[in-house]
Order: structure tokens, then C-alpha cells, then sequence
């Protein structure tokens, strides 16, 4: 993950990319690696600009029109587009009253930012554009989603449109002929939504791009010219890209009360300013200008439409609703989910499409974008050769789709857990508290719902007490069993209780009497962390065992510890070491310590290894062994990934029928036998330490720099190895399961580490000075040189 990431806002990790443009970007890259792909996702009018309205924008050219104008559109320009609203609509705008912005697109953001607050909902009937969700959630406003039917003509109903009003409900984006379904309204549709906005006081935002492009003689009505009323609440957007077919030079316009259109300047004002001053003579041209062409696209798109519906309608399983406007087609497909190709399985309207691309070679727009999964968008705004081919395309593809067969799917042992994350350790003094926690632990350790196991971390005996099934599951799946005597008190005990009422999801530790509790967490590594940073405490006030938060690998007898502050490329240097000769894995996370007179050995405690499920990125063959596994919050739905940067987000596996996919997920992990890893031959339980290696990712230092001891406990105690630059946690001694950290306790992590550098080299490794490949060839050479030759290349 890269660190700038989390430097971005809270706001736009609301938002996702554009989705329409994710399988148009897949279609653009298989054309330009030579692959007749016919891209049916376009939302642009295939016809040139008219020339009238070309040679008007050369003429500003040349007459140097070429500056700024005032920030709201010239006063020529406004004034064309309030002559069209009064001829086109019967509406009368003063030019206080009209904004013109760099698209209508831009319209729409303006309106956004000017008029919602946080919390307030806006009404946005589905399928809807997908621009409208993600502008309001910039503006922290909650997008209310209202789905219209396909039987209704994909129009809101009145009735719908009332039941989804709440006291927050601020206003109302209604766009007509719709993108994506072609849908309009008649005026006495309009009426009955009309009455509703009225008499609510909701605004209505009336997106009215597609004004131009109807058909079968439909008269296009603004909702804007019902009454007075209506237009005092109602904010009109349009632009020439449709009707003029001018998407790149990029004009739209905003007309409404003054106030509004006084904000939305504001805001224009400090964001883009005004539109190309180039594009504001040819759109006065446009509107201006002769209207021949208008009528000519719209019949050509006319003669399209009727062909591609009748086409569509034609494929057993399709149904297709008949546009009344626009350019797109948004027939049902949801009849071929479930259905197979080639064993893979087709589950949503974004697998179809990836099918469609990569079988029939046509790109098409999953209905999920438009938030209308079982659709997909089609757009004719192609020539008819281009819609003929991609029917019979698409035809011969959907045929071959083959009826479901009897699921092979792996059956995997997950389960999910509500809280996923680490959650705050307190520690208690005192054995009063300790006490009523104890008590208040007991109380919900029913005898029908109680699980108790002795666990041997070390040797070290910790029980568990819980009313968890699935934390005692994990808990004797990781450790080994403590042989232990009916009437001896184990060393630590851990109670584990959910369904605490009143309490929020908290660990607490007691030290003096080793006794920990995890309230309301089923999270596996909380209760984990817990019994690490438990034995961390016990052991090295007892018995000087000496718990490191390190990875380990053997070579031989020799071992190197590997530590690293979070995302500093552990898991690929671990993965790394793991690859040279001879090499056997003892840990991936902690080690304990002992120091013996000539040697340190460390030790692998852990039975199992509770390893995150996206380390197959770093590995991919551990995929077949995670089958296997027990399993903890595996991504199994595509909308629960978390992958910030999945390098197959256009071909996501779940999309195309997997069940599940251990990379979606940074909380997900499986309890693997490290014994699978290598075979029986690639697992050692212990080793005798020979280095220490201690990664950071910096873009300045050298590969690899051996510190000495001094150097290297001062800069272990204080966690202080950079990991990118961005803000992460450092822990001291690179430690998160450190639990008490008073100064008796840093004095003996102090006292080990010092032992530890006395004996062993430290070399810092920096990940981000090359290549993975670089900076692994440059530590192997360090092993290699280092006093006891631990590794062989
Ligand atoms: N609204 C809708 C419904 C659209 O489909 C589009 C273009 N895809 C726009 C607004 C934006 O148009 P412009 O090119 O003027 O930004």
C-alpha cells in the first residue's frame, strides 16, 4: 500500500473512480494491442461538431478572443441561453439567473457544494448517472437511492418518490431522457411529481441534457415550466454536448433562482472560473446558429434505437425496455446469471460484461454503475455496421453461456466476525477491578455456552475461558495443548466474552495477576495480540524468555530474525529469504528468545501460523493451502472489498464466479500448519540466531547498512525505522503486543535487545532502494558475508 494513500481525505475516499470508464479504459488498451473491440460504452454523440458551430470557435480564434470572460458566461451567452428557454420551454431567466460552467457535468458539482450540508439526503431515483452519488457524497449529503421499474418505463412514481422522504430530505435529481435507461416523462407525469416537490419545499434538480434527443415525436416538457411554484424550486441543467454534439468543448449551463446561481458562481469562482472562452462563441454559435442538425442525429439515433431493441428483444432470456431518448439501451440481463463458460461462472451484471468483452469483444457498461445490477447499458450512438456487428457479437456470445452445472465450489471454513480490527488494551492495577471484571466475565460464561482450553505458549500454560465458539476454535487451533494437573492454576488466564451489554468491543490486563479479557470482539487476533503481549510480561519477569515481534528463518541451524515496522515489505523479504537454499521458515510474526551462553534460540511457539489471507500476493501457491485452512473474514462479495489497488479490479475473480478472494481483504486471515508451507522439510521450530535484520522503506539510504549495537538499540527502543514517510505507528522495539511498557519493563526489553546486538550483526535493510529482486540479491550478499555465512544463494 502506498503511503500517500492515507494521506487522502476523509471525503473523496467516499467516492470511487468513475466504474463506467474501468471497462471502457480495458476496451481502449485491447484496441490499441491490436483487438477489434467495438466499444458500445461511449456516452458521446458519434457525429462531428456542426461546422457552423466549428467555424465559430475559430473565429474567436483568430479574433483573439482567447481570455478570461466574467466568471459567470458573457453576457452574449447567457442571454442566447435565456432566449432558448423561451423558446424551447416557455421559461423566463434573468441573466442573474443563469451560470454557464465548463459542462454540465461541472453544473452539477457547483449545484452540489453550493447547496448540501452533511446528513442531508437527496433523492436520486435509479438506475441513475453515475456522477449524481458520488457528487453528493463529496458534499457529505447522503444519496437517497429510489428504484424505478422496468414495467413503469422506468420512471419514479409519485407514490415512491412521498415514501422516501425523511425529515433530511433536501432535494430531488431528476434527469430526463435518462442516462442509462432512455427513460422520460410526460407532462402529466411531471405534474404528479411536481405536486409532491411542491408541497414538500423539495428542490428539484432537473437535468435536462438529453432534451434534444427524443423520439417517436415525444414533446419534451421542463418540470421547471408547470407553475411559478415549481420553478422557484427547481434548478435547470443542460448543455451543448449532447445536442450539438460538442462533449469536448466542454459548455453547460445552470438556470434557477438567483440565490442559487449566486452561490454556484462562488463556488465556480475559486474552482475552474469561467468556461473556455473558445467554447462560449461556438456555443452561442450552437444555439444561435441554425438547428438543421438536431433533428437529422435525432432521426439517425431514431433509426438505431429501433434496430438495436429489436435485436436485443430477439435473444431468448433479454428483456428490453424501448428508449424514448437518449443513446443508450439498458436491457435485462439477469436471466444469464448463474450460467457458466468454460466452467466459470457469471454472477452479476459486471461479470457479464467482462464476458462480453473478452468472448464477444464489445464493450459494454455493467447496470452495477448505474446502480442497477442485472442490466447493462448499451450505447448506439456508433454506426449501424458497428451495432449490427455487435448484436450478432453479443447474440453468439450470450448462446454460448451454458446452464448452470452442479457447483464445484470450494466449501471454505470461514467465518466472519463483526469486529474486524484491533481494538484499545487498558491496563488494570488493582486487584479489585481485576476482580469485578472477573465477575462480570463469569456471569456470561453459561454452562451451555462455555469453552475452556489450556493452551502451552513456551511453556507457558494461559487458559482460555470464553463463550466464543469460534475464538476457542481458533485458540486450540493455534497453540499447542498444556498438559495440565486438574487442581494447578494455570500461569495466565484470558477471559473472552461477547455479548457484554453496555460495554464496547475493549481488551483490559491485569499484570499482577496475569489475568486478561476481551469484551465484545470475536476478532481472533485481539485475543491473540492479548495472549503475546500476556506472555511477553510473564516470561520476561520470570523466566527471561525473551518475546521479539520478529519473522525467522533457518538455514541450516543458523537463523535470521527479520523485524519492521508495518508496511515496510516484510512479507516479501520474509517470502524472499524464504526462496534461497535450505532455507526453513520458524515464524512469520514472534519469536521467543532465549539467550543460552554461546547461542540464542529462538523459538516458533505457535502450532499454527495466523497468517493475513493477502499474503498470496507475496505467495501465491499459499491460495490452495488457505482452501484448507480455517479461515477468519474472507472476502466473499465483491461490494466487501477492501483492495485499494487490486490489480485485477477489471477482471475481480468474484466477478467471475469465485467464491471467495483472499487478496479483497486486509482483515481476513487463515490458520495455516506451517508444516504445509515447505513440507515436512520447511518448517523448523527453532533456530540458533546468527543476524538480525531490521527493514525500513526510505528512497535515500543504501540497500543495506550494518548499524552498530548502539545505534541499533537506540533506534529499535524508539521504533524509529521510517516505513514510506507517511503517518504510521511506530511501537517501541517495533512491538505491538508489547503490553506494559513502564520503565521496570523498557529496562528489560533494554537489557535483552543489548544482549541480542552483542552477539549477533543488525543490518538495515531499506525495501525502497530498488527492486524487491535488489534489495534481496544485496542482503543475501550481506548473509553471505556476515561472520557465520548464513545464507548460500
Ligand atoms: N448529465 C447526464 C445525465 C449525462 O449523461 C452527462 C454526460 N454523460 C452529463 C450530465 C454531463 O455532460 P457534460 O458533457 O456537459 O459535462
Amino acid at each position: 500500500m502506498s503511503q500517500a494513500s492515507e494521506m487522502l481525505s476523509e471525503r473523496v475516499n467516499r467516492i470511487g473512480l468513475s466504474p463506467t470508464l474501468r471497462i471502457s479504459g480495458t476496451a481502449k488498451q485491447m484496441a490499441a494491442e491490436g483487438i477489434d473491440v467495438i466499444d458500445l460504452s461511449v456516452g458521446e454523440p458519434d457525429f462531428p461538431t456542426p461546422s457552423n458551430v466549428k467555424e465559430a470557435g475559430k473565429r474567436a480564434i483568430d479574433a483573439n478572443f482567447t481570455k478570461y470572460t466574467a466568471n459567470e458566461g458573457t453576457p452574449d451567452l447567457r442571454r442566447a441561453i435565456i432566449e432558448k428557454l423561451q423558446r424551447d420551454n416557455g421559461l423566463e431567466y434573468k441573466p442573474d439567473e443563469i451560470l454557464v460552467s465548463p459542462g454540465a457535468k461541472c453544473s452539477l458539482y457547483n449545484l452540489s457544494v453550493a447547496l448540501f450540508n452533511e446528513g442531508e439526503d437527496v433523492i436520486i431515483p435509479t438506475p441513475c448517472w453515475v456522477s449524481y452519488p458520488d457528487q453528493v457524497r463529496l458534499a457529505k449529503a447522503n444519496p437517497v437511492f429510489v428504484r424505478t421499474r422496468e414495467e413503469n418505463g422506468f420512471r419514479l412514481m409519485p407514490e415512491d418518490l412521498r415514501a422516501s422522504l425523511t425529515f433530511n430530505t433536501k432535494a430531488i435529481i431528476l434527469n430526463y431522457p435518462c442516462n442509462p435507461t432512455g427513460a422520460t416523462y410526460s407532462r402529466e407525469d411531471l405534474e404528479s411529481l411536481a405536486d409532491v416537490a411542491v408541497k414538500e419545499g423539495l428542490l428539484v434538480i432537473a437535468d435536462e441534457i438529453y432534451e434534444k434527443l427524443v423520439y417517436d415525436g415525444f414533446r419534451f416538457v421542463s418540470i421547471a415550466s408547470l407553475s411559478e411554484k415549481m420553478k422557484k424550486q427547481c434548478v435547470i441543467v443542460n448543455g451543448v454536448s449532447k445536442a450539438y454534439s460538442m462533449t469536448g468543448w466542454r459548455v453547460g449551463y445552470a438556470a434557477g433562482p438567483k440565490e442559487i446561481i449566486a452561490a454556484m458562481s462562488k463556488v465556480q469562482s475559486h474552482n475552474t472560473s469561467n468556461p473556455t472562452s473558445i467554447s462560449q462563441m461556438a456555443t452561442l454559435e450552437a444555439l444561435k446558429g441554425s438547428q438543421l442538425e438536431i433533428p437529422r442525429m435525432a432521426a439517425e439515433f431514431q433509426r438505431r434505437r429501433n434496430y438495436i431493441v429489436n435485436r436485443m428483444r430477439s435473444i431468448p432470456g433479454v428483456s428490453c425496455y424501448e428508449p424514448k431518448g437518449a443513446f443508450y439501451l439498458f436491457p435485462n440481463v439477469s436471466y444469464f446469471f448463474d450460467r457458466q463458460f468454460q466452467g466459470a461462472q457469471i454472477r452479476n451484471s459486471y461479470g457479464l460484461s467482462y464476458y462480453l468483452l473478452k468472448e464477444a469483444r464489445v464493450a459494454v457498461v455493467p447496470g452495477e454503475a448505474f446502480e442497477a445490477e442485472g442490466y447493462v447499458r448499451l450505447s448506439y450512438a456508433t454506426s449501424m455496421r458497428n451495432i449490427e456487428e455487435a448484436m450478432n457479437r453479443i447474440t453468439k456470445a450470450l448462446s454460448m453461456l451454458e446452464e448452470p452445472k452442479k457447483a464445484a465450489r470450494t466449501v471454505l471454513n470461514n467465518t466472519v466476525t463483526k469486529v474486524k480490527t484491533y481494538v484499545p488494551t487498558e491496563l488494570v492495577r488493582g486487584l479489585d477491578m481485576r476482580n469485578a471484571l472477573v465477575a462480570e466475565s463469569e456471569a456470561h460464561l453459561k454452562y451451555d455456552h462455555y469453552y475452556e482450553w489450556n493452551a502451552s505458549i513456551s511453556g507457558v500454560m494461559v487458559q482460555l475461558r470464553s463463550n466464543s465458539p469460534h475464538l476457542a476454535d481458533f485458540w486450540v487451533e493455534n497453540w499447542y495443548p498444556a498438559q495440565l494437573e486438574a487442581d494447578i492454576e494455570p500461569h495466565a488466564i484470558i477471559y473472552a466474552v461477547k455479548d457484554v451489554a453496555g460495554r464496547e468491543a475493549r481488551t483490559f490486563y491485569n499484570s499482577d495477576s496475569h489475568t486478561g479479557f476481551v469484551f465484545n470482539t470475536a476478532y481472533y487476533g485481539q485475543l491473540r495480540s492479548l495472549a503475546i503481549g500476556m506472555l511477553a510480561d510473564f516470561t520476561e519477569k520470570t523466566s527471561g524468555i525473551h518475546v521479539v515481534h520478529a519473522g525467522a528463518v533457518d538455514f541450516g541451524g543458523g537463523g535470521v530474525l527479520v523485524m519492521a515496522p508495518p508496511r515496510a515489505g516484510k512479507a516479501t523479504h520474509l517470502a524472499g529469504l524464504l526462496s534461497k537454499k535450505d532455507a526453513r521458515l520458524v515464524a512469520t510474526d514472534f519469536v521467543c528468545l532465549r539467550y543460552l551462553d554461546r547461542e540464542i534460540l529462538a523459538d516458533a511457539p505457535e502450532r499454527k501460523l495466523y497468517l493475513r489471507t493477502d499474503l498470496i500476493e507475496e505467495m501465491p501457491h499459499l491460495g490452495r493451502l488457505f482452501d484448507k485452512s480455517k479461515l477468519e473474514n474472507v472476502v466473499t462479495k465483491r461490494d466487501e472489498c477492501g483492495h485499494e489497488f487490486c490489480p485485477d479490479v477489471d477482471s475481480c475473480r468474484i466477478d467471475r464466479g469465485a467464491g471467495y478472494c483472499y487478496a479483497a481483504s486486509r482483515d481476513s486471515r487463515a490458520m495455516l500448519d506451517p508444516y504445509w508451507i515447505g513440507g515436512t522439510s520447511g518448517h523448523a521450530k527453532r533456530t540458533s540466531v546468527k543476524a538480525l535484520v531490521v527493514l525500513c522503506r526510505d528512497t535515500v539510504s543504501p540497500a543495506v547498512t550494518k548499524l552498530d549495537p548502539t545505534e541499533a538499540a537506540r533506534r529499535l527502543e524508539q521504533g524509529d525505522f521510517s516505513s514510506g514517510g507517511g503517518p504510521v505507528r511506530s511501537y517501541p522495539f517495533l512491538n505491538p503486543h508489547l503490553l506494559v511498557r513502564d520503565s521496570d519493563r523498557l529496562e528489560l526489553q533494554r537489557y535483552f535487545f543489548g544482549r541480542l546486538l552483542q552477539t549477533v550483526p543488525c543490518y538495515l535493510v531499506n525495501t525502497g532502494a530498488g527492486s524487491v529482486e535488489t534489495v534481496q540479491t544485496k542482503l543475501a550478499e550481506a548473509l553471505e558475508k556476515a561472520p557465520a555465512s548464513i545464507v548460500r544463494a
